[in-house]
């Protein structure tokens, strides 16, 4: 049987499967993100007993980032310059690479779980651009254009754009070490922990935070389909759990839009255009398979 693996790297666990394509997975397997040596370690010898039974045909890696994915760069395949600690200018890709000896893809988790979401949902196949975004520990856009992720200088860094912040009425400094009040920095699982004190779990049902939150994520959203043009938008990540989020979400998009576009899609058909993830929490590593299968 031809196998492929996916591994979905997190910061806080690294999710493994094999399988033969989404309906059909063999085995799966849950590490915690520990130092990159043990992490690592655990997670070829996972893979170890398919590579050397001659079925696994090829792994994709969705990792946390920021990644260099520029093939001809000496540091091709490495996490860069992650907070993560001991995980900077880690070379994920070729140590993987090296130990199991078969085609390594190598994308970013939400380059991946856009991929995946359009691999292997057949109403996704033909939309383009396509776009993915995670609002967890850090907000990520992934990119797919003309049916492959988008790379260019690096990745997408669509967590960081620039928004307008009202002062008076969030007086919250914002939580990216890098930009302060940035999208990531002001709407993240991190961003709403920091500003309110409890978890977004625990915020269930408090209008003034998810109102405040959609707005955001929909200043977020208006940035990117005005760059993009793209003709579907899934919103992932443990935030989105939040009951009734989305729906705040696309109407504060329809609003900010103001009809300009003049498409159905950024108006009455927003339901359809602005969607929660088909494959769930599952997106990432899935996203990962549909890269090894297509390496
Ligand atoms: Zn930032």
């Amino acid at each position: 049987m031809k196998l492929f693996g996916g591994i979905e790297a997190g910061g806080t666990k690294f999710v493994c499967m094999v399988g033969a394509d989404a309906d059909n997975l063999v085995k799966e397997e849950r590490f915690p993100t520990t130092t990159p040596r043990e992490t690592i370690h655990k997670v070829t010898e996972f893979f170890l007993p398919y590579a050397k039974s001659g079925e696994l045909t090829a792994v994709g890696i969705a990792s946390f980032g920021p990644l260099d994915l520029n093939p001809d760069s000496p540091t091709y395949g490495y996490i860069t310059t992650t907070p993560k600690a001991g995980w900077k200018q880690t070379d994920l890709y070729g140590e993987i690479h090296r130990r199991l000896q078969v085609p390594v893809a190598f994308d970013t988790d939400v380059n991946a779980a856009a991929f995946g979401e359009q691999y292997w949902m057949p109403e996704n196949r033909s939309l383009d651009p396509f776009l993915y975004m995670t609002v967890g520990t850090g907000i990520g856009v992934g990119v797919i254009i003309n049916g492959a992720p988008l790379h260019g200088l690096m990745h997408a860094e669509a967590g960081h754009f620039a928004l307008p912040h009202d002062w008076q009425r969030d007086p919250f400094a914002g939580v990216c070490p890098y930009h302060g009040d940035c999208l990531e920095g002001l709407a993240s699982g991190r961003a709403i922990e920091a500003r309110w004190g409890r978890s977004p779990a625990e915020l269930e049902g408090d209008d003034a935070v998810w109102e405040l939150e959609a707005g955001y994520l929909a200043l977020g959203l208006i940035c990117v389909i005005c760059v993009l043009s793209s003709e579907r938008i899934v919103i992932g990540g443990g935030v989105m759990k939040q009951p009734g989020l989305l729906s705040l979400v696309q109407r504060r998009v329809t609003g900010l839009m103001n009809g300009y576009l003049g498409t159905k899609a950024v108006g009455e058909e927003i339901a359809g255009y602005i969607t929660l993830p088909a494959l769930g929490s599952k997106a990432g590593v899935l996203g990962a398979i549909a890269l090894a299968e297509t390496a």
